[in-house]
């Protein structure tokens, strides 16, 4: 029943199209622009900008652009006069962290592969034995012991887990293939993922991956003889192993970008208009740079444009009346952390904030839509608000008319994109919101995300888009109401 409301209030809206649009704000969607949105993108996703990773240089040089942008807009700075509202994240470095055997230290990520949680002062000297295939585990007493085992099964892992055993050391089924991938492994396990806390985990715990080899100095044995002694392992005798784990904790500053631009009689109520000004950062030597002019530089260009738009409007005696939040989030190429941070910190109450409209990805036509380019997917913009889509829709059908594809509410869709960028940290508070995207393409998360592929055309329209659905919903009597909360508990 309601979605046949919905459909029919859309098509009310839809045959008034002609004669209902506001004059006042088509003039100011008009200065969001192809021109305008290529010129702050060819800054945003230069070279000079180093791929803008959360708390390297790079970033740095592209808050210092958005700070000096909005400044020259006149938007307030809301976080004690700055546009930056600062955080800290902790990261652990676990490069110190090695097994001794005769031939020298086996260190993490060129030798040996360490997961797990500790922190010593010195080396540890472990009584160790090895169990095979770990058939025998159940009879054994391994509690406070290192064990070394052959990769079985899940269920042994398991056994091992539970047993108490203080180290794990796991041989490979095959150690040329475990030396070849040892590299893309080292990655995760030399840096942990970004983190709010200053300490990674309350238990300790350590798992080592190693070659037949290295395990057999540790026995003082012969590969040979522990493939032998798999389902026989009290023939290998136990032996003390000396290991240390060192977690080097390291500190990343950051900041998220926001400028606020004050309504007048709803002024209390807030719309947030967001995007991440973060990306992925370029190699260690920096000859290969991963640009995001789409990921996310098309998205935070839009917040740029429409950040002007409003602000000459405002100048011009045509303040919005609620207010307007415009968010540049840290850390989403980390895992929304940014984001995260405003919806666990925000700088105006929760229950005040009225939308996110959130833009991550607007600048480029993906393979299913090269004979449809005026399309942009539209996500989530029912999932808690009945009035949000129909409101959109009134927007695109009055002004843009963009073929919005909306693919990606299916709740069976294995993408599942509404979880995946900024948004959904407001949706988790309960704030109806909108992902407006235009789909992965071959060159995401890639160094070939460059400005010369960014359709500027198309780009625009979505802008204008964005733009409209929030003069829509900065102005009108009511704000969206969350009538729809039952579909959070969809299973993730
Ligand atoms: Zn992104």
């Amino acid at each position: 029943m309601k979605r046949l409301l919905t459909l029919l209030a859309v098509i009310c809206l839809a045959s008034f199209s002609a004669q209902a649009q506001d004059k006042t704000a088509v003039k100011y969607a008009s200065t969001i622009t192809p021109q305008d949105m290529k010129a702050k993108l060819s800054v945003l996703a230069s070279d000079d900008f180093q791929g803008r990773e959360t708390g390297t240089p790079g970033q740095e040089k592209a808050s210092k652009f958005l700070e000096d942008f909005y400044q020259k807009l006149g938007l307030q700075a809301p976080v004690d006069g700055t546009y930056r509202q600062k955080f800290s994240m902790f990261q652990s470095d676990w490069s110190d962290v090695y097994i001794k055997t005769k031939s020298g230290k086996k260190v993490n990520g060129k030798d040996i592969i360490f997961f797990g949680n500790a922190n010593m002062a010195k080396e540890l000297k472990l009584a160790t034995v090895f169990v095979g295939k770990g058939e025998t585990l159940d009879n054994m007493d391994v509690k406070g012991k290192g064990v070394i085992a052959m990769a079985s099964s899940r269920e042994m892992l398991e056994k091992l887990n539970a047993s108490g055993a203080k180290a794990v050391f796991i041989i490979s089924a095959d150690d040329e293939q475990f030396t070849q991938t040892l590299p893309r492994q080292a990655r995760r396990a030399l840096l942990s993922r970004l983190r709010f806390d200053k300490v990674a985990a309350a238990d300790e715990s350590m798992v080592f991956y190693i070659t037949k080899a290295i395990a057999a100095e540790m026995l003082n044995s012969s590969a040979d003889k522990l493939e032998a002694a798999a389902s026989n392992p009290a023939s290998i005798k136990p032996r003390s192993v000396s290991l240390k784990v060192t977690e080097k904790l390291k500190e990343l500053k950051t900041e998220n970008m926001v400028a606020f631009l004050e309504g007048t009689d709803l002024k209390d109520e807030v719309l947030v208009i967001s995007s991440h000004f973060d990306h992925i950062g370029q190699n260690e030597d920096g000859t290969v740079i991963n640009n995001g002019a789409d990921d996310d530089g098309s998205g935070t260009t839009g917040v740029m444009e429409i950040a002007e738009a409003f602000a000459q409007a405002a100048k011009e005696g045509n303040k919005p009346r609620r207010s307007i939040l415009f968010l540049n989030v840290t850390g989403e190429e980390k895992g929304l952390l940014g984001s995260e941070y405003y919806s666990e910190h925000p700088l105006y109450p929760i229950e005040k904030t009225v939308n996110n409209l959130n833009i991550d990805m607007i600048g480029r036509v993906d393979p299913d839509h090269e004979n449809d380019r005026d399309y942009v997917y539209v996500i989530g913009s029912e999932k808690l608000s009945s009035h949000l889509k129909v409101i959109s829709e009134y927007a695109n059908i009055t002004y843009t008319g963009l073929n919005l594809d909306y693919r990606y509410d299916d709740p069976n869709d294995t993408n599942r994109f509404y979880y995946r960028s900024d948004h959904y940290n407001f949706a988790k508070k309960g704030i109806p919101i909108i992902f407006y995207f235009n789909g992965v393409h071959a060159d995401y998360h890639r160094p070939t995300d460059t400005v010369d592929k960014i359709e500027f055309d198309v780009m625009a329209k979505r802008a204008q888009l964005v733009f409209h659905t929030a003069w829509i919903l900065a102005n009108r009597d009511q704000r969206t109401p969350v009538d729809r909360e039952d579909d959070m508990t969809y299973n993730r």
